[in-house]
């Protein structure tokens, strides 16, 4: 059948990124149209992917014939072909895509993707790499920032909070942060209350400012 629909999605750059991108997308019920001009990635991913097809996406003309300008959700996924992915993102816009998400792999071509007019530029080694830093300095078991200084993260609660409740703990009158929900060992997430009480070895699910939310979790 025809894959141009409005929850399906173009992914064009089929490298480690794309791969797993489009995979994950199949997996979570999307229909996706795989785009690459490497004959040995096409082959691979066939029979994986709603439909995979070798092109080069900096040709318009083949980009049309793939009903491309039919999808409202487009990724670039050229990263190290720095010119490929700049052309391919200058036909997608002339198309008028409505969700157009690009791949970036360094500060500068990030720049020249949003002074072109890309809304939604992604830097996935510069971000992981920040937030594998956040992992390592701290106790944090998993870190995901939200944007605008704002971070989720799970961690241990600090020693010091253990046997108090939130309010007692002070979370968020001397830390600035929220326990979102807590989980005792082999329990379940439950959303946090202030009569909520921190036992050891409790997971938290900490909100704040990353700068907050990230010496709450270095609190002994
Ligand atoms: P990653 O780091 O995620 O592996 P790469 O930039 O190495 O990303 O991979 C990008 C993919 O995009 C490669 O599989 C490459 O063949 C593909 N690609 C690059 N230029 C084009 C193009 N003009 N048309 C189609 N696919 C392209």
């Amino acid at each position: 059948g025809r894959v141009a629909r409005a929850d399906s999605v173009a992914v064009i750059g089929l490298g480690r990124f794309g791969q797993a991108l489009a995979l994950e997308l199949m997996d979570s019920g999307t229909e996706v149209l795989g785009i690459d001009f490497r004959e040995e990635i096409v082959q691979e991913l066939n029979g994986q992917l709603t439909h995979v097809v070798q092109a080069d996406s900096t040709k318009e003309a083949a980009l049309r014939q793939l009903a491309v300008p039919e999808f409202d959700r487009v990724v670039v996924a050229i990263g190290h072909d720095v010119e490929a992915s700049i052309l391919t993102t200058s036909i997608l816009l002339g198309f008028n895509i409505e969700h157009l998400w690009v791949k970036a792999v360094s500060e500068q071509h990030g720049r020249i993707l949003e002074q072109l007019g890309v809304k939604h530029v992604v830097f996935p080694e510069g971000d992981m790499g920040r937030r594998v830093a956040h992992l390592v300095r701290g106790s944090m078991q998993d870190y995901l920032e939200i944007g605008d200084d704002f971070s989720l993260i799970k961690m241990a609660p600090p020693p010091s909070t253990i046997g108090k409740n939130l309010t007692e703990a002070g979370v968020r009158t001397k830390f600035g942060v929220t326990v979102v929900a807590v989980r005792s060992v082999g329990g379940r997430w439950t959303y946090a209350t202030a009569e909520t009480v921190i036992a050891e070895g409790d997971t938290l699910l900490v909100a704040g400012s990353t700068a907050k939310a990230e010496a709450f979790s270095q609190l002994r």
